[in-house]
């Protein structure tokens, strides 16, 4: 598929941002108050070919916050950091929670192995293991990360940390249960602070795009050509993002779609086909369980189009 004409992608991009330009299901997250503010009907797409090739249709380039998109991409800092694939089985857990993202009872629950890095507690606890003298060092691992893994600079959103920061005391809770359980790796407060700044990171669907493009070309980024997570770790960020990237929802996603992919509140969600490409998209209305209405669509829809999915 990397040889086939360029034409068809824009095409397929085009045709699904048509065909879901009117849809308006779902509601703008409002926990958190700025992202209540944010146009609702903005809507963009992109694809990143692992040669390099990129195809964007509608607001592709709306720079929005990255929100949970950024769990796998900590998770895979931290297996990295540490060179070693049993670090997230042993210290956080590898199994989907079938819970909400904020779920507190998913904590209590999974007691002895605090859920997975791809849910709130278990991507706090991912934070936490993130080896750092401080907590500015600590988030400047990880912005430097997702900047390497985009093959750009990206910045924080500076209303949108504030204003979660100044609303967070579900994750706070949950950081300090975390603490109780012996399953949080620095100062819980410290780990909530640095969480909910990486959660504010400004990114577009076409940076996310790139992002994915680069797991799925095996950790290399298609345009720098810099390999920045090792090969043998792919696999493992994209078997927790095919588990557990939609939450409650990730079978569903699994069943209908096939593709390892990862939503945030923000509106933004990648898909990843590896060896081949990235699709990521962008809108603000969300269903309840968190996840962007239209971005799913658009991105099942270029999907079944284009063949896409894993176990077809
Ligand atoms: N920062 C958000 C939170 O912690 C991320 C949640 C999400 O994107 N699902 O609630």
């Amino acid at each position: 598929r990397p040889l086939v004409n360029s034409d068809i992608f824009v095409q397929v991009l085009q045709e699904a941002h048509a065909l879901f330009a009117e849809d308006t299901e779902g509601v703008n997250a409002d926990y958190i108050p700025e992202l209540a503010k944010i146009p609702s009907e903005l809507f963009g797409l992109a694809l990143v070919t692992v040669d390099g090739r990129v195809f964007v249709a509608g607001d592709a380039d709306y720079v929005f916050s990255i929100q949970s998109v950024s769990k796998p991409f900590t998770a895979a800092l931290v297996l990295q950091e540490y060179d070693a694939p049993e670090i997230l089985v042993e210290r956080i857990g590898v199994e989907p929670t079938g819970l909400p993202f904020n779920s507190v009872l998913a904590v209590e629950l999974h007691a002895s192995r605090s859920v997975n890095p791809l849910v709130n507690a278990g991507a706090m606890a991912a934070v936490s293991l993130v080896p750092a003298e401080d907590k500015t060092e600590r988030f400047l691992k990880i912005k430097q990360f997702y900047e390497a893994m985009a093959g750009q600079k990206l910045k924080v959103i500076k209303e949108v940390y504030r204003s979660e920061a100044a609303t967070n005391q579900s994750n706070r809770a949950i950081a300090n249960l975390l603490k109780k359980y012996g399953r949080i790796y620095a100062d819980p407060e410290e780990a909530l602070d640095v969480y909910t700044r990486q959660c504010a990171i400004g990114v577009s669907a076409r940076v996310l795009a790139m992002m994915g493009a680069t797991l799925a070309n095996g950790g290399v980024n298609p345009i720098s050509k810099k390999q920045v997570l090792e090969a043998r770790y792919v696999p493992k960020v994209l078997a927790l993002m095919l588990t557990a990237g939609f939450y409650d929802e990730s079978g569903r996603w699994a069943y209908e779609v096939g593709l390892p992919a990862k939503t945030g509140v923000g509106g933004g969600i990648v898909a990843v086909v590896p060896g081949e490409m990235a699709v990521a998209a962008f809108s603000p209305r969300l269903n309840q369980a968190g996840n962007s209405v239209r971005a799913m669509r658009a991105i099942e829809y270029v999907s079944q189009r284009l063949g896409l999915g894993l176990f077809q």
